[in-house]
């Protein structure tokens, strides 16, 4: 556009002619001349160009400057702004007063407006980068990622400035990656640039002050019309923050919060991951320091727990692992050992470490050894399991009492489990039905010395199957008990053996006792008492000959309740004994209070009367200090003569034992009773003949 302008106006008609002003100046502009003749040029100037227009113009009109041209924008009738490049000159050379001038317009709003753009993204970019925990680079795809580009964050990030960075200038990138990532990046950026595929990859780096930061690096390559790579671009973010939280949160979850062992999982990693070397599992089983959770409390527990992880702790090295598998019970993992007995020594060790410390509580414990397949697949939580199978198998028989027993884990122990487990089994098949007759009872005679004649019977109870053959009570009564299946099982056993009771009173045997073994668990559910006399009244026997049994052992978990029970038992005329009496010690210093009819001296005392054994008084003892407290007392395991020779002389009631007979089926027993003393026993005669002999 071009038009001729008087000082501040636009000059319509001129000596010069009447088109001062052109089309193209009006276009631009949005106004006609007329329109143009009507304004002053500073009043369409737009406001933040204006200043500067005056300035120049006042220096061209004062003849300062020739001429003048700047970037300034109109304003046209509906309020936009034009962008427009502006000449101003004279008009002609030599006009001095310069009263008219011309002024040349360019619209240049479109480039403008592309600038605007390019200046934007380019102030974009920069925001961008300057706030990228990291930096972000252009390379060339080599091994040493020969830098053309990177970000001024490349100096936080790995202490370098990206100067000494381009092109290899002092330190390759590929010098910063530490050496462990290095052949795994390029193979991972190959397998990306082959595909076409965006790039993502965690990987360590060393700064240039030596310490190691995580860098996350996503990018791409960059490919020319025939798709062959030409540079890789792509940032590095700064992740050490995020590892450290991921690193936290790993430790959190492997780790149990009060001891800080590894836990189970850790373990199960560990023995999977690498099973060629020789290696060993010893678990410590201390599940008994639940029990003091009712005495002492749970937090007393919890921290005796955290003491006795302290205590194995001191046990552990590279190669000795120590992890907390459950509540109390802890794993080693240990490698690199040569001979078994190694093992066994560090079990030793272990268990001097926590003796002190046990006894104190009173407690005890198993250790159980189980080594690791070397060859072949294995089920790692299969040989935890098993390895806690061994540990409670260890326990000692008085667990309870401090002592740990130690267990390896073999051909026979495995036999053993599973015969465990098939005997769970059949318990719970019983339990439920038991229409095959897999649980029965023999009954073994208990032998009155002075009157010479049967006055009861013991109810055993036995477990045939196919698959198990005999099982004798000693075997399944305890795992009948740590099941509770001993409740169901008692009831039955009961129910047996008040059956037998019944075909001896319909057999005229009024007063025979049937004695039946009850669990402390049966005996301390509620309704023990109503149950059983239930049961005998439907069965329609006499009470009077029910006798009860219990080992002295239950007296340990709570006396006055139990003594409570019997009483009850007894003011319904049922006959109660305690059994294995004198092993347990515990009742001794109560002895006075409890309210039985007998006492069953255990075997261990009667075998001190045998041939080859030098005379015991104790025995003798035991059985005057009973009679004083008005029990009657019973001789079990009686095998010899020469025992029955002493018990008659220290006034023993009764005897049972293989002596006078093994326990027998119903049949037999009722035999013994209607043969009177024509017994099975191999000393039959002998007892006949002593007996005359001593009674006289
Ligand atoms: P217990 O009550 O002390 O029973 C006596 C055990 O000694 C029986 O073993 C019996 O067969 C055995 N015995 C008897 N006389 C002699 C002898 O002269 N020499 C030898 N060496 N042993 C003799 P059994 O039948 O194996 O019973 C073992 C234990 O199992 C019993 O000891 C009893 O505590 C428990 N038991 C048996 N039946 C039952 C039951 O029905 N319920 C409960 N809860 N426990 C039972
Ligand atoms: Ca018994
Ligand atoms: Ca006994």
């Amino acid at each position: 556009g071009i038009a001729i302008v008087n000082d501040k106006t636009f000059v319509n008609e001129s000596v010069y002619g009447r088109t001062v002003i052109n089309r193209a100046f009006e276009n631009i502009l949005g106004r006609t001349k007329e329109e143009l003749a009507g304004v002053r040029w500073p009043d369409i100037t737009h406001p933040e160009d204006l200043e500067a227009d005056l300035e120049k113009f006042n220096q061209f009109k004062a003849g300062i400057i020739r001429d003048y041209s700047m970037e300034k924008r109109f304003i046209r009738p509906d309020g936009s702004s034009v962008w427009t490049k502006m000449r101003v000159g004279r008009l002609a050379a030599g006009d001095s007063d310069n009263s008219l001038h011309l002024c040349l317009l360019e619209d240049i709003s479109e480039s403008k407006a592309i600038s605007d753009i390019l200046k934007e993204s380019e102030r974009s970019k920069t925001v961008l980068l300057s706030n990228l925990p990291g930096m972000a680079y252009r390379c060339d795809f080599d091994p040493s990622w020969t830098m053309h580009f990177i970000s001024e964050g490349c100096y936080n990030l790995t202490g370098y400035r990206p100067e000494s960075l381009i092109g290899n200038k002092e330190v390759a990138f590929n010098d910063i990656i530490s050496p462990e990532y290095r052949e795994n990046l390029w193979n991972e950026w190959k397998r990306v640039v082959e595909e076409k595929l965006p790039f993502k990859c965690e990987y360590e780096i060393k700064t240039a002050d030596g310490k190691r930061k995580w860098v996350l690096e996503m990018g791409q390559g960059v490919y020319d019309e025939q798709g062959n790579v030409v540079a890789l671009e792509g940032i590095d973010l700064d992740i050490s923050d995020r590892k450290e939280m991921e690193d936290k949160l790993r430790h959190y979850n492997d780790h149990d919060s009060l001891t800080g062992l590894l836990r189970r999982h850790c373990l199960i990693e560990r023995l999977e991951r690498d099973n060629t070397k020789k290696r060993a599992l010893v678990g410590v089983n201390l599940s008994t320091v639940q029990s003091l959770n009712a005495t002492c409390g749970f937090q007393y527990t919890q921290d005796l727990i955290k003491r006795i992880a302290g205590l194995l702790k001191q046990e552990c090295n590279k190669s000795r692992e120590l992890f907390k598998i459950y509540e109390a019970q802890f794993a080693y993992l240990i490698t690199d050992y040569k001979e078994i007995e190694e093992l066994n020594d560090f079990c030793i060790g272990v268990v001097q470490r926590l003796e002190a410390v046990l006894t104190l509580e009173r407690i005890g414990g198993g250790i159980g050894v189980l080594e690791v397949p070397q060859q072949g697949r294995f089920d790692a939580n299969e040989l935890i399991k098993k390895l806690m199978v061994v540990s409670e198998r260890a326990f000692g028989p008085d667990s309870y009492n401090y002592n740990i027993g130690i267990l390896f884990y073999d051909k026979q122990t495995e036999e053993q489990i599973s015969r465990e487990e098939e005997i769970r089994q059949t318990l719970l098949r019983i339990s439920e039905t038991d229409t095959d007759g897999e649980l029965y009872l023999q009954y073994q005679p208990i032998y009155d010395l002075k009157s010479m004649k049967i006055t009861g019977f013991e109810a055993l109870a036995r477990i045939r199957t196919e698959k198990l053959g005999m099982v004798s009570p000693a075997e399944f009564i305890h795992i009948a008990e740590e099941t509770k299946l001993i409740v169901p099982v008692g009831y039955k056993i009961i129910r047996m053996a008040l059956g037998f009771l019944r075909r001896l009173e319909m057999s005229g045997y009024d007063d025979i006792n049937v004695a039946v073994n009850i669990s402390a668990i049966q005996l301390l559910m509620p309704d023990f008492t109503s149950n059983l006399l239930q049961i005998a009244n439907e069965m329609r026997v006499n009470p009077a000959n029910i006798g009860i049994e219990l080992t002295e052992t239950i007296f340990v978990s709570d006396f006055d309740e139990i003594n409570r029970i019997i009483s009850e038992l007894r003011a319904r005329s049922i006959q109660v004994a305690i059994d294995d009496f004198g092993i347990g010690y515990s009742t001794l210093a109560r002895e006075h209070e409890l309210q039985v009819d007998h006492l069953k001296i255990d075997k261990y005392f009667i075998d001190k009367l045998k041939a080859d054994c030098p005379k015991n008084v104790m025995t003798a003892d035991i059985i005057s200090m009973a009679h004083k407290l008005g029990h009657c007392v019973v001789a079990e395991g009686v095998e010899q003569c020469e025992q029955i020779k002493h018990l008659y002389e220290y006034g023993c009631d009764k005897v049972q034992g293989y002596l006078i007979s093994r326990p027998q089926d119903e049949n037999a027993a009722l035999e013994l009773l209607e043969k009177e003393l024509e017994i099975t026993g191999y000393c039959n005669s002998c007892l006949r003949e002593g007996m005359t002999t001593w009674a006289r």
